[in-house]
Formats: structure tokens, C-alpha cells, sequence
């Protein structure tokens, strides 16, 4: 067989080789408790799940959908956006539903990147950035996210040569998997770097409803000129726990969402008709239930922050995402101190180096584990005696 070079080219996708190893142990008998993938424990709420039981029923809903979605759930994503961020978007031309933020994040390369085409990625970053473009044939430029610039990008240390040749620059906030946040401005800065260079700035927000504190994510397109720069990716996943139900959608530059329908319009269908009724209804629902899930999640943050800083990780609680980032302990990298977890306390973490190499140096915890879980998993984690290496 002759395969494609892309297959051969992309690293194996990081939680297939985390869930075997889980697999791999469970089989042995252990107990295994995983911090390891940030998949809601929480289910979709319930009133979600009847509108789908009621669609499903109605067979106008087992025929092809549109790959752009129902008029009615375009309109229910704008009024959404307007509410949540006070911006006006035309639901026909500025609103484009995803199978998934994921599916809309890989297409979306095909959409500017040609062979040899650079694209500005962050590293640590959500793999899909950089296996899209290489899927399109293009090429990473690295933006390093480091502690010293608060896990944003230095834009500033990106020279003309660079800037000029990019096609696109990825970025994530609140981020995984550092759970940083970006002020309004940075992302003002970003989308005047992006029109200076007339790159296409493609912000990943899907989680700006996993927030805690007082804090509360703002969106790019709030920027002067956000709209010219680029598009922005949400996804229903994380903020109503609907990630087995895929939605998501794309949402700023008119051109850039034609660009999208055209590729997406060519390989997919659309979300079943039914799931569209289901995000219709969790977009309506009242903020009070996204608070209240918050609420679980912001009391699960604080214990995992406390443990770890009680054995000696100092770690800041993160203000939104689902994820606490740590650094490993003296002696340790990613994979070493992640190995020692697995092995002496069947607990599983994501080691950092698999988001990026300048996420070496650091585990991320993930915040979607339910609560008994994670009370016996942070026992374990309190009582482990890190041999010095
Ligand atoms: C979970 C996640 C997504 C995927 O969202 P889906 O809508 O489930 O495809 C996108 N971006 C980031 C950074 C994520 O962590």
C-alpha cells in the first residue's frame, strides 16, 4: 500500500496513547483514575436531552440536513453571541454550525493554507492546529506560550520575514491546555498584528463558558477590526457538556465563513437535524444552569490546587477552562513524572510535552472527573512520596 506522506507525518494523537496505557493497567486490575481528558462527567442537562427524544420522532428530521444548519439554529447562535458578548452577527453570513469545534478547526487550513503555506501555532496547543496544517501540506511556525508572557504569545518576537510569509496565526483563550486567559488587550493586539500582515487570526474559544471567580471571557470580534481579522471557533462540547453530541460553530469574517462552507459543504452534510434542535435549546437555556455547573467545577479547581500545593507544586488556580497546569517536580520532566503517577499511584495525568515542546516541564489535570473520584485520586496524589531523582 502506498500511503499518503500524512499519515506517517502527524505524532499519534495524544489521548489514543493515554487511553491504551489506562487500558493496559485496568486490564492488570488497577484501579485507575484518570485526570487525563478533558471530557465533561457532568451530563447534558436534561431538558437538552427531551429535545432530541422529540425530534427524533418527527421525520422530517431523518433526511440530510443542510450543511449549514437550520435557519433556526443560525438565529439561535447570533442571539446567543449577542447576549453573551453584545455583538450583532447576520446569522446567514457571519454564522457557520460545526460538526464539533474540532471539525471546523481541522477544515479550516483548507481553507488558507496551500502546500508549503506557514501558519502561527501556538506551543503548548491543542494538537488540531498543527495537524491541520500539515494535513494541508503546510508548515508550523511555533509561537512558544512561557509563563514569563502569561502563556500568550510574544507577537513582538515574530520577525517581518515571518509575519510576512504566515497565512494564519491560531490562538486559544482561556487556553488549553496552560488555563490561561487573555485580556481585551491582547486580543487587540492580536487582531492589529493579524491586519497588519493580512494574516486570518483564528481564535479557538471553546471555553469561554468554563469560567470561575469573578472572572468572565470576552470574545476577539469585541475588538475594533476583529471582524476584518478573523473568525472565531465555539463549541456547545464544553459549555453545555454536549461533547458526544457535536456542535459547534464558526462565527466573525463573512469571506472567511464562506471559505469554510465551501470546503465543509463539499465533504460534509451538516449536524443531524435532530442535534440541531438539541443546541437550539441549550443556546436558550437560562445562564443560571452554566453557573451552577461552574460552580462544580471552581470547587473541584480549588481542591486539586490545594493538594498539589500541599506536596510542594505551587500552582495558581486557574480564573476559567477545565484544566490546572502544573509544573513536575526538581528531578522530573513530563513523561518521567507523569510514568510515576501512573505506575506507584494509578493516577493519570497528560504529560505537557505532548501539547508542544514548551510544554515540557509541566502536567495538566483535567477538571471533568467526578467528585468521589476525584476526592480518592487527590488522596492518593496527598499521600505519594515523589522520590527524589
Ligand atoms: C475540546 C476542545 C475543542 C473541541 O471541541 P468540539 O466542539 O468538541 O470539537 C476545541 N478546542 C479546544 C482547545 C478544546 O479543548
Amino acid at each position: 500500500m502506498k500511503f499518503a506522506q500524512r499519515i506517517n507525518r502527524v505524532p499519534p494523537y495524544l489521548f489514543v496513547e493515554i487511553s491504551r496505557k489506562i487500558a493496559k493497567k485496568k486490564a492488570e486490575g488497577a484501579d485507575v483514575i484518570s485526570f487525563g481528558i478533558g471530557d465533561p462527567d457532568i451530563p447534558t442537562p436534561d431538558s437538552i436531552i427531551a429535545k432530541l427524544a422529540e425530534a427524533s420522532l418527527d421525520s422530517t428530521n431523518h433526511r440530510y440536513p443542510e450543511t449549514d444548519g437550520l435557519p433556526e439554529l443560525r438565529l439561535a447562535m447570533s442571539q446567543w453571541y449577542h447576549r453573551r458578548f453584545g455583538i450583532e452577527l447576520d446569522p446567514d453570513t457571519e454564522i457557520l454550525p460545526l460538526i464539533g469545534a474540532k471539525e471546523g478547526i481541522a477544515h479550516a487550513s483548507l481553507c488558507f493554507i496551500d502546500s508549503g503555506d506557514i501558519a502561527l501555532v501556538p506551543d503548548p496547543g491543542y494538537p488540531v492546529y498543527s495537524v491541520g496544517t500539515w494535513f494541508a501540506g503546510g508548515e508550523c511556525e511555533w509561537m512558544p506560550l512561557t509563563p514569563a508572557n502569561n502563556w500568550l504569545p510574544d507577537l513582538s518576537s515574530i520577525s517581518d520575514e515571518i509575519a510576512s510569509k504566515a497565512k494564519v496565526m491560531w490562538i486559544n483563550y482561556p487556553n488549553n491546555p496552560t488555563g490561561a486567559i487573555a485580556d481585551q488587550s491582547f486580543f487587540k493586539s492580536a487582531v492589529e498584528f493579524a491586519l497588519k500582515h493580512d494574516i486570518a487570526l483564528l481564535h479557538d474559544a471553546a471555553y469561554t463558558e468554563t469560567y470561575f471567580d469573578d472572572y468572565k471571557p470576552t470574545s476577539m470580534l469585541n475588538c475594533q477590526g476583529g471582524m476584518e481579522a478573523g473568525i472565531e471557533f465555539h463549541s456547545l462540547s464544553k459549555s453545555y457538556n454536549m461533547t458526544g453530541w457535536r456542535v459547534g460553530m464558526a462565527v466573525g469574517n463573512a469571506k472567511m465563513i464562506q471559505a469554510l462552507m465551501t470546503v465543509k459543504s463539499n465533504i460534509d452534510s451538516g449536524i443531524p437535524q435532530a442535534i440541531q434542535y438539541m443546541a437550539i435549546e441549550a443556546l436558550n437555556m437560562n445562564d443560571n444552569q452554566v453557573r451552577e455547573r461552574n460552580d462544580i467545577y471552581e470547587s473541584r479547581r480549588n481542591k486539586v490546587v490545594e493538594t498539589l500545593n500541599s506536596i510542594g507544586i505551587q500552582v495558581d488556580p486557574p480564573k476559567a477552562s477545565l484544566y490546572v497546569w502544573a509544573p513536575v517536580p526538581a528531578g522530573y520532566d513530563s513523561a518521567t513524572f507523569t510514568s510515576l503517577l501512573l505506575d506507584e499511584a494509578d493516577i493519570v495525568v497528560t504529560p505537557g510535552s505532548g501539547y508542544g515542546p514548551s510544554g515540557e516541564g509541566y502536567i495538566r489535570l483535567s477538571l471533568t472527573i467526578n467528585d468521589n473520584d476525584m476526592e480518592r485520586g487527590l488522596a492518593r496524589l496527598k499521600a505519594l512520596d515523589i522520590p527524589n531523582r
